[in-house]
C-alpha cells in the first residue's frame, strides 16, 4: 500500500515515508492509494470475532505488503490490548465506550499504534527519534502513555502551565524514562507555536530527528478503523442486524475520518452524524456547501476546539470535493455548552450514566437526527471519546460524587509529578531539547 497526498495523487509514498514525515511537501495529507474493499464473507462473521482478530484483518488490508503479517500482528496484538465495549443506554442509543486505553480517551487507540508502528521502522536505524508534541491535555497523555518505554523514541511534550485538568497534568509528568513534560509558562497557542518554531529551525532538525505526532499522521487513522468494525461486530454478537447510524464528537475530524474509510472498506454504516461544539464549520458546510475556517471558541468540549480541522481536507478527497455526496452520508449538528451541560444531566438522571462532554455532543447529534429524520431502521451508536473523570470541573456534585475513577486513574493519584519549568521562549526550548 503506497499513500498520496491529497493535493497530488501522482506524488506517492510508503507508508514509512508517511508516518515520519506526516505532512507532504505541497501540504496536502496523506491517504492510502486506494481503499481495500472486505469481502462479504468476512462482513457476515464480524460477529464471531474478537477486536483483536478484526484489527489484524483491517490492518493487514490497509497496509498490506508493507509489513510482514507475523510483525504486524505483533504490532496490533501489542497495541489494542484493552476493550472498546458497547452498551444500550435507550431505545435505539447504544454507546461506543473508546476510554478504556492507559489514558482514559480514544486517542489512546491511535497513539499506541503509531509509537509500535514507528519503533519497528526504527529498529535498525542510527539515529534516535524525537517527539516534539504540544497538548491541550489529551493528545499529550496518549502520546506520552502511548510512546512510554518504546525503544529509540524519546518524547519531550509541551503543556500549558494550570491549563490541563489533575488527572491529565499527572499522566503527562509522572512516567519519566524516555518521556519528559515541558510546563510551559503560556497558552496552549503558544506552545503549538514553540513547537512549529522546532520544527523549522534548521540547526534543530540537523542534530535531531524530529518527528511530530498529531492528528495529521496516518498511522493514528488507521487503527481508528478498528472499533468502528468491532461495534459492528458487537451489534452482530447481540443480534441486532441493522445497519449503523454512528454520532462522532469531532474536532479535527480524525474519528470521523476513519469511519468513512471503514465504511468504504464494507462496513455495513447507513449514516454518519458529524457532532460538534459551536465551532461548527463542518456543519455549516454540510448546510451551504461553503467551508469557512474560523479562530477556534474555547468550549467545555475543549478537546474539540478546533477552527479549521486538519482531517476535512481528507474527507473532501473521500467525496471527490463534491458537498451533495458529502452530506447524503453525513448531517452535521453544533451544540453550546447550555446544552451540553443539560445532556449530561438528563443521561444521568434516567440513565445513571456519566457522559464527558464530547460524548455528550456526540449523544446530542445522534438524538437530533433520530428527531429530524424518524423511523430509520437502524442502530444508532454514539462514540465516547474520554472518561469523565479527566473533566471533573465539568460537573455539578451529585454527579461529579458519582464519578468512578478506574484504576488507570487510581494509580496515578500515588505518583509524584515531574515537568521541566519552561518560560515561553523558543531559545530556552532549542537548548534544552539541544542538550
Ligand atoms: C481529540 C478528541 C476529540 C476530537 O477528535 P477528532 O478526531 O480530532 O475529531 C473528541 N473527544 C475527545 C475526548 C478528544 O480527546
Amino acid at each position: 500500500m503506497k499513500f498520496y497526498s491529497t493535493n497530488n495523487k501522482n506524488s506517492k509514498v510508503s507508508l514509512e515515508q508517511a508516518i515520519f514525515h506526516s505532512l507532504p511537501e505541497d501540504n496536502g495529507l496523506y491517504m492510502p492509494e486506494f481503499i481495500p474493499k472486505c469481502d462479504n464473507i468476512f462482513i457476515n462473521s464480524l460477529g464471531t470475532l474478537s477486536f483483536q482478530e478484526i484489527a489484524y484483518e483491517i490492518s493487514k488490508r490497509l497496509l498490506h505488503d508493507e509489513i510482514e503479517d507475523e510483525i504486524l500482528k505483533n504490532i496490533v496484538d501489542d497495541a489494542v490490548n484493552f476493550p472498546a465495549p458497547v452498551i444500550a443506554l435507550e431505545k435505539n442509543a447504544y454507546v461506543l465506550e473508546l476510554f478504556h486505553g492507559p489514558s482514559m480517551a480514544f486517542k489512546d487507540f491511535g497513539a499506541r499504534f503509531m509509537g509500535r508502528l514507528m519503533a519497528y521502522f526504527l529498529k535498525n536505524k542510527k539515529k534516535k527519534l524525537n517527539i516534539l508534541v504540544a497538548t491541550s491535555g489529551d493528545t499529550g497523555g496518549a502520546v506520552a502513555m502511548g510512546f512510554y518505554d518504546v525503544p529509540d523514541i524519546r518524547v519531550t511534550i509541551l503543556y500549558p502551565s494550570g491549563k490541563v485538568s489533575p488527572v491529565q497534568e499527572k499522566q503527562l509528568t509522572t512516567l519519566g524514562k524516555n518521556i519528559t513534560a515541558l510546563e510551559v509558562d503560556g497558552t496552549f497557542d503558544d506552545c503549538q507555536r514553540l513547537v512549529k518554531q522546532a520544527f523549522l529551525d534548521k540547526e534543530l532538525n540537523e542534530q535531531l530527528n524530529l518527528s511530530s505526532a498529531n492528528s495529521i499522521n496516518i498511522s493514528r487513522l488507521i487503527p481508528q478503523t478498528f472499533y468502528y468494525f468491532n461495534a459492528v461486530a458487537q451489534l452482530r454478537a447481540k443480534s441486532d442486524e441493522r445497519p449503523v447510524i454512528f454520532s462522532v464528537p469531532s474536532g479535527n475530524f480524525g474519528n470521523l475520518t476513519a469511519g468513512l474509510i471503514a465504511q468504504r472498506m464494507g462496513l455495513p454504516v447507513s449514516h454518519f452524524v458529524a457532532s460538534t461544539n459551536i465551532n461548527d464549520e463542518v456543519p455549516q458546510y454540510l448546510q451551504s456547501g461553503k467551508f469557512i475556517a474560523y479562530p477556534s471558541k474555547h468550549t467545555l468540549s475543549n478537546a474539540m476546539d478546533v477552527g479549521n480541522p486538519s482531517n476535512f481536507s481528507r474527507m473532501l478527497d473521500l467525496f471527490d470535493r463534491d458537498a451533495d455526496k458529502m452530506s447524503a452520508l453525513i448531517s452535521g449538528y453544533s451544540f453550546d455548552d447550555k446544552e451540553t451541560l443539560s445532556a449530561i444531566r438528563e443521561m444521568f438522571d434516567q440513565n445513571n450514566y456519566i457522559l464527558c462532554p464530547h460524548t455528550a455532543i456526540a449523544y446530542l447529534g445522534l438524538k437530533e437526527y433520530l428527531k429530524e429524520y424518524p423511523g430509520q431502521n437502524a442502530a444508532g451508536v454514539f462514540l465516547s471519546t474520554a472518561h469523565p473523570c479527566k473533566f471533573p470541573d465539568v460537573y455539578d456534585e451529585d454527579i461529579k460524587k458519582q464519578i468512578v475513577y478506574p484504576s488507570q486513574a487510581g494509580e496515578l493519584s500515588d505518583k509524584k509529578k515531574s515537568a521541566v519549568l519552561m518560560d515561553n521562549d523558543f531559545g530556552k526550548l532549542k537548548s534544552f531539547l539541544m542538550n
